[in-house]
């Protein structure tokens, strides 16, 4: 028989690895279960990721920093935030951060051939899909052939990040592997651009390196496709995706419904991600 391609993306991934039980009632548990609220953190981070997205979707000539702080104020949202007092400084702290940015990047030398582009490929047994946040056209010094594209994901955590985090990414080697596929152009490089440091990590894929990162996602794929077919045949959810209560379960937008994960670590108020 043929070996059936399965669809992942990386955010399914993550799930399996982190919790069955979270990946169980996020993509097989229909109806879903209901979601805790907003948190203000992700709303933060939407906000900045749909700022630069308008930012890069206009002429060169019309990305200056004042239009980059009015795409912040723009994209708003308070959904998370505690009071209007909260929202407001950190708008402000947004915009500063995208100001930033774009001061130091000039972004005017920006060619995005993607703005939040949807890329979906066969690639071994797997067909990878995912949402890239931007694909840059850019000449790589060491690429004879010209122009390469680069695969740019921004990050608004609290954690600065290091070279290890871009290197390790499996997520960011999918989307090489995607957008190779999608666009029919060579791509390598992949950047984490961490806006409240403005710190940009990059790290060149090698023929090696992605394939190790389709390894590990093959095997992910092959026993998330076994799981789902055997709870389709009538198993024991609990058993095949059971939970993993810890520290993450805090953060869990599943918690009310899992008993485990409420036990395991407390509630916490909806800006509690955000940085002091
Ligand atoms: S609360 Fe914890 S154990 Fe329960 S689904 Fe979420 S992450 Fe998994």
């Amino acid at each position: 028989m043929p070996t059936r391609l399965v669809k992942v993306t990386p955010s399914k991934l993550s799930t399996w690895g982190s919790c069955r039980r979270r990946y169980r009632m996020t993509y097989l548990d229909r109806p879903a279960p209901p979601r805790g609220g907003a948190w203000a953190h992700s709303t933060l981070g939407a906000v900045v990721h749909a700022a630069l997205r308008s930012f890069y979707d206009t002429a060169p000539p019309r990305r200056t920093v004042e239009a980059a702080r009015v795409a912040v104020a723009t994209a708003w949202s308070g959904e998370g935030f505690a009071d209007a007092a909260q929202q407001a400084r950190y708008r402000e702290r947004a915009q500063d951060w995208v100001a930033r940015y774009v001061t130091e990047n000039d972004p005017t030398q920006v060619d995005a051939v993607g703005l939040e582009r949807w890329v979906s490929a066969p690639v071994g047994t797997v067909v990878v899909e995912g949402r890239v946040d931007r694909l840059d056209s850019r000449r790589q010094p060491e690429a004879p052939e010209g122009e390469e594209v680069v695969v740019v994901d921004y990050k608004t955590g609290r954690r600065p990040l290091t070279e290890h985090d871009t290197r390790s990414s499996q997520a960011l080697a999918l989307y090489v592997l995607a957008s190779r596929r999608t666009l029919r152009r060579p791509c390598r490089r992949v950047e984490l651009h961490h806006l409240p440091t403005g710190e940009v990590h990059a790290f060149d894929h090698t023929a090696e390196s992605l394939a190790r990162q389709l390894a590990r996602a093959e095997e992910q794929a092959a026993e998330i496709a076994l799981h789902t077919d055997t709870l389709a045949a009538g198993a024991d959810g609990d058993e095949l995706f059971p939970a993993s209560p810890g520290a993450q379960c805090s953060w869990c937008d599943l918690r009310r419904s899992c008993p485990e994960g409420r036990a395991a670590a407390p509630g916490l108020d909806p800006w509690a991600g955000l940085a002091p």
